[in-house]
């Protein structure tokens, strides 16, 4: 995925905001957040999402969790794809890190004005997510 910038400029007040400053979603290890959350997202297997047909191979399995375009293996199919189309982060700017890292704040209770400062998100997304947290979850429970 390409880099990502992050304005770590924000003029900071308290403490804590300061202490966070320097802390953005490129410090978390994609391994861990990234391939975490596009399980999350795929809780069902890892599959076309246009035909279904599961993915076995190294070479695209490694493709899904960089969340780069797969070419379906089926022949019938042979549509491309990657492990966020047809997700929760179908149409986001946000790449599953940044996603892991926004669920972690909001579950540790951070506010939304100092999330807008780690995330590039605004409140107003903020708060579509804590939503669309709350329906993952019971959809999960
Ligand atoms: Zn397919």
């Amino acid at each position: 995925m390409q880099q990502l910038q992050y304005d770590t400029e924000h003029p900071q007040k308290s403490a804590a905001a300061k202490a966070s400053a320097g802390f953005h979603p490129g410090k978390v290890a994609w391994s861990e957040s990234a391939h975490w959350m596009i399980d999350q997202l795929h809780t069902d297997g890892k599959r076309c999402p246009h035909c279904g047909v599961e993915i076995v191979d190294e070479a695209r399995l490694r493709r899904w969790y960089q969340v780069e375009r797969i070419k379906c293996s089926s022949t019938e199919c042979g549509r491309f794809y990657t492990s966020t189309t047809n997700t929760e982060l179908s149409g986001s700017t946000l790449d599953p890190r940044e996603l892991y890292l926004l669920k972690c704040l909001i579950e540790w209770g951070v506010s939304p004005t100092t999330i807008i400062t780690i995330i590039p998100v605004n409140k107003e997304t903020v708060g579509r997510w804590v939503k669309r947290f709350q329906a993952m979850e019971q959809l999960s429970a």
